[in-house]
């Protein structure tokens, strides 16, 4: 076995041991792996394993790799930093954006989405911790975001997604993503039926089981998937 093959498959005990102990049904869970930094064989590497979510953070090297890999039928999701200057291969290259935190940069993905793709799925990522080196809508601004992006018509807002700050206990852990999963429910509350969101985009390594316990749709796990990073 592989040290990626070991990996997933010690996190799908994880996970699965998290789901058992909070209450959740592991089909309303999604494992994303993330995969910046980690060459097109891991990917390969992990797709042996049934996974097929993968997740980047930076355009460029996303795009290599989505070429090198073009024969596997994986979604590519962009969880990165995005500027307005990268939004057009950002929508025609990818299935999710999970890091949208402004309303221009939404704009200009949904005017660019080429039509035969079908809808790009959006989450807004929210800075949970007002923190002013991370990207992310303010809390309070994430209402009147998200019903503007809802309204855009190449898009599909699915839901939030946050990185929090480290915390040590799982109960500390717990405490942003709470606050995420009420987040989410108070904008579901403005929003027609046919626009509610279902996703929550939280949980890394780090911090997964606190996130299955609050709600988490999708988890974003790199470093456990793959081993650390490459520099
Ligand atoms: C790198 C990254 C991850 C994965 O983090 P790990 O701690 O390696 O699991 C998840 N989400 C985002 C947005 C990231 O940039």
């Amino acid at each position: 076995m592989t040290a990626i093959e070991n990996n997933i498959a010690n996190l799908r005990k994880r996970i699965l041991n998290g789901v058992a102990q909070s209450d959740r049904n592991i089909r309303d869970l999604s494992l994303l792996a993330v995969s910046k930094t980690k060459s097109a064989e891991d990917i390969r590497l992990a797709t042996n394993c049934g996974i097929f979510s993968f997740a980047e953070n930076y355009l460029q090297e996303a795009l290599e790799k989505i070429a090198l890999l073009e024969s596997l039928p994986i979604e590519w999701h962009f969880i990165g930093p995005l500027q307005s200057n990268k939004t057009k291969s950002v929508a025609e290259n990818f299935g999710w954006v999970h890091s949208v935190d402004r309303l221009k940069i939404a704009q200009r993905l949904s005017d660019q989405r080429p039509d035969h793709l079908g809808p790009l799925n959006i989450c807004l990522q929210v800075n949970l911790d007002n923190e002013i080196s991370k990207s992310g809508v303010s809390v309070a601004d994430a209402q009147h975001l998200a019903e503007a992006v809802s309204q855009l018509p190449k898009l599909k807002l699915r839901g939030l997604m946050a990185i929090p700050k480290a915390r040590e206990t799982i109960d500390q852990q717990r405490t942003p993503f709470k606050q995420l999963r009420q987040l989410k429910d108070q904008i579901n509350r403005q929003l027609d039926n046919s626009k509610k969101l279902d996703t929550l985009s939280m949980g890394m390594s780090a911090d997964l089981e606190a996130a299955i316990f609050e709600g988490s749709t999708i988890l974003r796990v790199g470093t456990d998937i793959f081993g650390k990073r490459n520099t």
